[in-house]
């Protein structure tokens, strides 16, 4: 059995090609990260499309309660559940918050039902003209953990979305809270990929929905993309084992729109000389 001398998270591996300083520090065990806006309405509506499609996987539940020969039926129970979903989730942030965050977390829970709405009219559009069966048994795996190993001592771990049956062929997707970052998106969606390929030894499309308060807009990528990020991703992951080993020094990006969303440098560990 293979010995894997390294394991880094997806986010580590996109965190490299942003700043390889970032992932060093983080590697040598200092707390940094990079902060975005609206995390909070990114968790809970990951938690409830996660829930939703967990849900959808119980074909007794599914048919029960649904008639899809009907399609306003079908548009109620999709909004009703993605509804009642993201009241329980936001009660459960609620009780575990404190009393002045609860004006926050009402404009997160407004901003998260109007994302999943855009997510509704998306699921509504999949299931037209299918059966019950077909629908239950699209939506293959939702949140799974996959391991893959990426040159020789390097093991990459993450957990992706959704996968999904379309057709004939299995969409791998990602969903995005925040506006497009098709560069870093790739990158994610290629390990994404060849992880989950690795894991159910058949060939998935990888696609990311970015979820806005209107709409989605879904964006694909193809093999020969996929190919070309995995040559940089071997290549970013060797030049950081030799950062890690002392034998090539990491880059500091010292981009203004990279660095001040990092909190290595409000932990002054890093001083990027532009800021
Ligand atoms: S502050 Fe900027 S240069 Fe320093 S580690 Fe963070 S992203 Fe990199």
């Amino acid at each position: 059995m293979a010995i894997f001398e390294y394991r880094f998270s997806v986010s580590e591996v996109v965190s490299a090609f942003e700043c390889e300083m970032h992932f060093y520090l983080k590697k040598k065990g200092f707390n940094v990260n990079f902060y975005y806006g609206s995390s909070n309405v990114g968790t809970l509506v990951h938690k409830v499309l996660d829930r939703f499609a967990k849900d959808f996987m119980e074909p007794s539940l599914f048919t029960a309660m649904v008639s899809t020969d009907n399609l306003s039926s079908l548009d109620k129970f999709i909004v009703e559940k993605l509804y009642s979903i993201l009241y329980y989730e936001a009660k459960e942030a609620k009780n575990i918050n404190k009393s002045h965050e609860h004006r926050k977390l009402n404009a997160d829970f407004e901003l998260a039902w109007k994302q999943l709405e855009a997510m509704a009219v998306y699921f509504l559009e999949y299931s037209l003209g299918r059966s019950s069966e077909e629908i239950t048994n699209a939506f293959m795996y939702s949140e799974k953990h996959f391991e893959l190993p990426i040159i020789d001592s390097v093991i990459i771990s993450g957990k992706f979305d959704l996968l999904m049956k379309v057709q004939d062929s299995i969409k791998l997707i990602d969903y995005k809270t925040r506006s497009e970052d098709i560069e870093n998106d790739i990158i994610q969606l290629t390990l994404y990929k060849l992880g989950i390929e690795r894991s159910i030894k058949k060939s998935v499309t990888p696609s990311v929905l970015y979820i806005s308060k209107s709409e989605v807009q879904e964006i694909s990528f193809s093999d020969e993309e996929v190919e070309e990020v995995l040559k940089q991703i071997k290549l970013k992951v060797a030049e950081m084992i030799d950062c890690l080993e002392g034998k090539r020094k990491p880059i500091r990006m010292s981009e203004p729109k990279v660095c001040q969303y990092c909190s290595a440098r409000k932990l002054k560990i890093c001083s990027s000389k532009d800021q």
